[in-house]
């Protein structure tokens, strides 16, 4: 065994843990945790604590938020006829960036993954379908809140294509509109190099001029 202090190895550890962090970034991080003035580390510390403390799911679009409902699904100004389906609350965040999409969320928190073990009712399908009323009428639902479209801008991955197959076939009976996100050549490639997935997908999602 060989030298270390056991408090520190321990710091490391648990750095070690987060997504892209790797045994020397780890340390790094560790001895930069410790050299830290005592109130950054607090500062650090208080963060990660209110974080996990305020922070918890929207009981509507079960986006992450600190607020109940969160302000999305609080903001009277968004289109409520229009339902866009996201894997993770960063793909909300990614959206909101393009400042051109005014309607409501929802987030599945994964995608069905049958390599992974990952079946549709570990994602929060049931409360999707509860938005949309679920095929009866519980209450009656005013016109103009009606949810006539759901967009499905799940990744155009094996997974992200049968999760949005799948909720669209569960959201046909409904007689709501289901669309997917185009995918094509990102802005400023090159046709001679995209890969002919994406080539042929553009094809297929071409748009009028
Ligand atoms: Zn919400």
């Amino acid at each position: 065994m060989g030298y270390s202090i056991a408090p520190l190895e321990r710091l490391t550890e648990q750095l070690e843990r987060l997504p892209g962090v790797g045994r020397k970034s780890a340390a790094r991080l560790a001895f930069h945790l410790l050299y830290m003035p005592q109130a950054e580390a607090k500062a650090l510390q208080d963060a990660v604590a209110d974080a996990r403390e305020k922070i918890c799911e929207c009981p509507v679009c079960c986006n992450l938020t600190d607020t109940s409902p969160c302000a999305i699904c609080g903001d009277s100004r968004r289109d409520a006829s229009v339902i866009c389906v996201v894997e993770d609350p960063r793909d909300v965040l990614a959206i909101e960036r393009t400042r051109e999409y005014h309607g409501l969320y929802h987030v599945l928190h994964g995608l069905i993954s049958p390599m992974d073990g990952i079946g549709a009712d570990q994602l929060c399908i049931k409360e999707l379908l509860a938005r949309l009323g679920d095929g009866e009428v519980k209450e009656v639902i005013m016109e103009d809140e009606r949810v006539t479209e759901v967009i499905m801008a799940t990744n155009p991955t094996v997974e992200g294509d049968y999760t949005a197959v799948y909720l669209s076939r569960l959201l046909k009976p409904l007689h709501i509109k289901v669309t997917r996100l185009a995918y094509g050549i990102p802005v400023g490639a090159d046709l001679e190099y995209a890969d002919e997935v994406t080539l042929s997908r553009s094809l297929e999602g071409r748009s009028e001029l």
